[in-house]
């Protein structure tokens, strides 16, 4: 039987699923990933999210963080992939998403239950006040933006670099990945800790592993059961037209 066909039937047959995703899952929607050749820190230097240099040049990682995230892939739109997560979480099958991604792209596609493990580009934090506010409202005219509250430096709401993962997210994370009985990994290459152990948690707790990624990655010949090797949006169109 074909890997697809097997996935296909391994979905069908779960009830409590949860999607693991990562870059790759945005990267057709124009959203280029942080690492590898063509990516982010191939053009910018990672010292601007470095929660240090960003408290002492905020002004500076503003300039940069501005064009990269609210200039450039903030009207990025979802894909198949993302829109197929939705339709499995609206048919009860997809109990939730943890996703590294920040761009919003499953909250977008439909999808209800999304755990953001990184945080988001769509909201601001202020340093001083830990206020938030939606990105929209905030002019980005004048850099660093300043807190309506408070009058101090607003950060995105992602999480930098030298910071700690959100506790809620955090324990959301584990508590799904515990209980899954099926793990879609999409995208992501198990690289950044430690948000990569998600899915070894959910393999401790006897969860099946369905990989999607186009290249192996540290999970393909240690824990995944079935490894498609495809672009996201072509493994589930795949998966959808079976
Ligand atoms: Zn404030």
């Amino acid at each position: 039987m074909q890997d697809i066909t097997k996935a296909k039937e391994l979905i069908e047959s779960s009830d409590f699923i949860v999607a693991f995703t990562g870059a790759g899952i945005s990267v057709e929607s124009g959203i280029p990933p942080f690492r590898g050749p063509n990516g982010l820190w191939s053009k910018y230097d990672p010292k601007i999210l470095d929660m240090d240099f960003f408290l002492k040049h905020p002004n500076i990682s503003w300039k940069y963080i501005k064009e990269i995230f609210y200039d450039y892939m903030y009207d990025a739109k979802p894909n198949i992939a993302h829109y197929c997560l939705a339709e499995l979480e609206k048919k009860g099958k997809l109990k939730g998403i943890i996703t590294q991604n920040i761009d919003n792209l499953h909250q977008e596609a439909g999808s209800k239950n999304v755990i953001e493990f990184h945080g988001t580009t769509k909201k601001l934090e202020c340093i001083n006040c830990k206020s938030k506010f939606n990105s929209d409202t905030i002019s980005l005219e004048k850099l660093p933006p300043l807190c309506p509250k408070c009058g101090s430096v607003l950060k995105p709401d992602f999480v930098f670099f030298g910071e700690p993962i959100p506790n809620v997210a955090f324990e959301k994370s584990i508590e799904l990945a515990t209980n899954c009985d099926l793990m879609i990994v999409i995208g992501t290459t198990g690289e950044i800790m430690p948000a990569s152990q998600i899915p070894y948690i959910a393999k401790e707790n006897r969860a099946k592993i369905i990989e999607i990624n186009p290249n192996p990655s540290n999970y393909t010949n240690t824990i995944t059961d079935i490894y498609l090797p495809l672009k996201a949006t072509e493994a589930c169109q795949k998966l959808k037209n079976l």
